[in-house]
């Protein structure tokens, strides 16, 4: 059974799936569209269904009640207090609760647990209401152009668990929305259409009815209650009422302006208006949007000018040239489009997402650097700090949590902005260079130049290269890069049914390093155990060492609730027995430290760094520790001492380190998902480990009791890794003191070398450098001076090698340089131009091929290049250059003898061929 399956299923039994007691109470109809045949519940006659109507509310709205955005949810979130429901702050936009997803899409989300691959709904009340920001990047070229369509909106999300104490079923559902379009919004009965639907998703699915009012669909009440697929289902224990309904149309219906986007934006249109000095024709864009409205959705066209062809099919119906129609038209759609893609970043980047080309960061990139293009070809004057100000100003209405990050939000896209002003130089000299080749440009094109050279179709559109955007190109870019890659390691050892879940001694006493235990069962070379405080790998912690009896454990792993340890010998060991085990303390210490240190250090870097730092991912072993964190740019030497600073605090202020569990969603509310910095927890009970409120993380590792046990801090090493992520390795504890202690041994040694003493070291380091500075300068002179006694001499003792009296020299330097070989080398053949000068050099683990050819040498074909390559690939190497000059090299010292025998052969092999 597929979808339409149900769909005709459900509108089989309408009386089952669709009939709730509003309909009967007042006298709603059931009608069949004639023209696309669903099936639709409305007090008036009528035979098509609401998909076919225009938006005549445009101009002429059906309520005389006006609300703006914020006023809009003011009402609604009265409404529903009103009624009993709780108001839900909203959850990030950045879905930091599930690893499919990088963004919140729906308001369901919000609630949407996935355990063992199945999704479970969590309310934190029942009923409620949340207006929750959601992102979609699918539609982004309709955005502006459509009236509608948004990159980010807010979906007022009516939620509640039907079957828990406060939840309430289809007949309370319909009433309590039926009173908010009417009584909130004060649009008359007769005007609402509902229209019978059906609705799929993870893993569960049920009957909805959408529902509408000329034309426009406001909402969209869907009614889960069966779990499974299509085929195998059952009635699912605690059936969901998930109504979802679009804040901008609830004020757009009410406004009836020519666009959602008018009354959504709050001030910014009117400062968009007022920077750029246009006015609003408001019945001409009125007129223009309602013929959109109807024609949006019919037009099946994929082709790149569908929008143009779309407008010129209006321009004829309103009476005026298609070019009159896009002057007025387009600045409007580029107004709209910045307004609705710099709200998106701001959301997002508040939530902590960065721009950049990996993951869900590249929509960011592309959002901006669009709106940079839109300003760019309408040469306007616009700061996107002004926007993002304005936004904020009008927002925090509703959302107080926007301005705490505004400077933060601002440094980034001003990085953001700034990146892209500097690529725009080779942008457009890619542009020219495809303009002159004269190629089309098709999706795989434009999608392969993003991907490389970060170029837009915006900004192609811009430098007039390409007409328009294909319509798909920005969904098949999201393709691309939806799929959320964790790789995980799963090896999966069968035969394990039927064994209790190992007790786990590591979270009951994590002090535990001796214990007996039962072996319970024997898989291959994997030891099952009643208990163990083996620690197995996980979260980036390596796996514990150590004894099972004789059995040197090497590796454990957790498969579900059961422990596994393998262990090199299995002799000593049968099921049943008792066994004394015990752990490699040492090692557990040292990884508990560096594992602690990645809570203090992530904190510490967002302290210092700013908000949108998070844990990309983390390594913690026994000698080092590694840090992956989400940062714009790489780390210069001061941001590293300060994190390193402040890290340091935390560990002298010897803060505690307290663990305790919580149900995930008291978790989630009492300290945000801030919590979720090593991902996703698949359990309903989360482990908080919290260091002393410096830092809070849901955490399965081993931690120190205090931070004062890790003694000491020390970052080795930084590094950008890829766009948006930095790493920090760094040491922990014991091996941060050897770390120390194996540099004050260098210094030492340096010292001594020198001569000095180590307070002075510096000073004497100095000194030796300026010496040696003026020796290299004395030997440069002396070399000068004694080249062209060196170079007769060479001249002298060279080989003659052809009738013509080509000579050749060949040396192997243990001595000197590569330096004075050069030096040497052009000499002597500027002075005898017969003579081929080839010298091998010791480099390294190396050996250096330096070659020149005099230039009456060069006239019998000898090429200095070809030489050099053919030596450095018999020294295991490679070579080249031209004829004058050559040089290579190889790895294979044990071959200059042979080398230096066959040399001349080499050589007159380069000239035959
Ligand atoms: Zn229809
Ligand atoms: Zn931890």
């Amino acid at each position: 059974m597929g979808k339409n399956e149900v769909s005709t299923l459900f509108s089989s039994d309408p009386d089952k799936y669709y009939r709730v007691s509003l309909f009967d109470r007042l006298g709603f109809k059931r009608n069949k569209c004639i023209s696309c045949r669903k099936f639709f519940w409305s007090l008036v006659d009528k035979n098509t269904c609401p998909d076919h109507e225009a938006y005549n509310f445009i101009g002429n709205p059906p309520t005389n009640k006006r609300l703006d955005y914020i006023g809009a949810w003011k009402e609604t979130e009265k409404y529903f207090q009103s009624q009993g429901h709780s108001i839900t702050r909203r959850y990030p936009v950045v879905c930091r609760w599930r690893d499919d997803l990088y963004y919140t899409i729906a308001s369901i989300v919000d609630f949407q647990r996935i355990m063992n691959n199945k999704v479970i709904f969590e309310l934190p009340s029942n009923p409620l209401v949340v207006p929750q920001i959601c992102l979609r990047f699918n539609d982004v070229e309709n955005v502006g152009v459509s009236g509608r369509h948004y990159t980010s909106f807010c979906m007022i999300g009516q939620t509640c668990n039907a079957d828990a104490p406060g939840g309430y079923w289809k007949d309370k559902c319909i009433d309590l929305d039926f009173g908010l379009l009417t009584n909130v919004l004060g649009i008359k009965p007769e005007e609402i259409t509902f229209v019978e639907d059906i609705w799929i998703g993870a893993g569960a699915f049920g009957s909805s009815l959408e529902y509408f009012v000329r034309g426009l669909e406001l909402g969209n009440a869907v009614f889960t209650e069966f779990e499974g697929d299509e085929n195998n289902y059952r009635i699912m224990k605690n059936k969901i009422i998930d109504m979802g309904a679009g804040l901008e149309r609830f004020s757009w219906i009410t406004m009836g302006t020519p666009t959602s986007y008018d009354c959504t934006f709050g001030s910014i249109i009117k400062y968009l208006e007022n920077s750029i000095g246009i006015q609003k024709d408001e019945s001409f864009l009125s007129n223009y949007f309602k013929f959109v409205s109807r024609k949006f959705n019919i037009i099946e066209d994929d082709s790149s000018d569908k929008i143009i062809k779309l407008k010129k099919s209006i321009a004829h119906e309103m009476g005026v040239t298609f070019e009159h129609l896009e002057k007025i038209v387009s600045p409007y759609e580029a107004i709209y489009t910045i307004a609705d893609h710099t709200r998106t970043l701001l959301f997002a980047i508040s939530d902590g997402s960065l721009p950049s080309n990996v993951g869900g960061g590249y929509n960011l990139r592309i959002l901006l650097r669009r709106v940079l293009s839109i300003i760019e070809r309408f040469k306007w004057n616009i700061k996107i700090e002004d926007l993002i100000d304005t936004h904020v100003g009008y927002l925090k209405n509703m959302f107080p949590e926007l301005e705490e990050n505004k400077n933060e939000i601002y440094t980034i896209l001003n990085l953001e902005s700034e990146r892209y002003v500097s690529t725009r130089q080779r942008m457009n000299d890619i542009a020219s260079t495809i303009r002159k080749n004269g190629k089309q440009l098709n999706v795989d094109d434009l999608i392969r130049l993003y991907e490389s050279d970060g170029i837009t179709p915006d900004f192609l559109k811009e430098v007039n290269v390409i007409t328009e955007i294909p319509s798909n190109f920005y969904v098949k870019l999201s393709e691309l890069h939806n799929i959320n890659q964790k790789p995980l390691y799963t090896p999966t050892i069968e035969g394990l049914e039927g064994l209790s879940p190992t007790r786990l001694l590591y979270y009951e006493d994590p002090s535990i390093r001796e214990f007996d235990a039962q072996v319970l069962k024997i898989k291959g070379n994997y030891i099952i155990l009643d208990q163990t405080s083996f620690y197995p790998r996980g979260g980036g912690q390596e796996p514990d060492k150590g004894l099972i009896g004789d059995a040197r454990v090497q590796e454990v792993i957790k498969q579900g609730d059961i422990v596994l340890h393998k262990v090199e010998n299995l002799s000593s060991l049968s099921e049943r027995i008792m066994i004394k085990c015990k752990l490699d303390d040492a090692r557990r210490e040292s990884i508990t430290k560096h594992h602690t240190a990645t809570h203090i250090l992530n904190s510490s870097a967002r302290n210092t760094l700013g908000s949108w730092i998070w844990q990309n991912s983390a390594f913690k072993d026994v000698n080092y520790g590694r840090l992956d964190i989400t940062h714009h740019s790489g780390l210069n030497k001061e941001e590293v001492e300060r994190i390193e600073k402040t890290a340091n605090e935390i560990v002298m202020k010897n803060l505690g380190v307290n663990i305790k569990e919580y149900e995930r969603g008291e978790s989630e509310q009492k300290f945000s998902f801030r919590i979720y910095q090593g991902g996703v927890v698949p359990s309903n009970k989360v482990r908080i480990v919290n260091i002393s409120n410096f830092d809070i993380e849901a955490c399965g590792g081993t931690h120190v009791n205090r931070t004062g046990d890790i003694g000491l801090i020390k970052i080795l090493k930084s590094e950008r890794i890829q766009d948006g992520v930095v790493r920090l390795e760094f040491v922990a504890g014991q091996a941060a003191i050897n770390h120390i202690k194996n540099q004050d041994r260098n210094v030492s040694f340096i010292s001594q070398s020198l001569g000095s003493s180590k307070e002075k070291l510096t000073d004497s380091f100095k000194k030796h450098l300026d010496e040696s500075e003026k020796l290299r300068t004395k030997i440069k002179i002396l070399l000068r001076k004694t080249s062209p006694i060196l170079a007769k001499s060479i001249s002298h003792n060279s080989t003659q090698i052809t009738p013509e009296g080509v000579k050749l020299y060949t040396i192997f330097d243990n001595e000197l340089d590569e330096e004075f070989h050069i030096v040497v080398g052009e000499k002597s053949i500027t002075l005898d131009p017969f003579l081929i000068y080839i010298s091998l050099i010791p480099k390294g683990e190396g050996i250096r091929v330096i070659v020149f050819v005099g230039e009456a040498a060069r006239k019998y074909g000898i090429n200095a290049g070809k030489i050099a390559k053919i030596f450095s690939v018999n020294l295991g190497g490679a070579g080249g250059g031209d004829f004058k000059f050559g040089q290579g090299g190889g790895k294979f010292k044990n071959k200059i003898d042979e080398v230096l025998n066959y040399s001349e052969m080499y050589v007159k092999d380069t000239i035959k061929r």
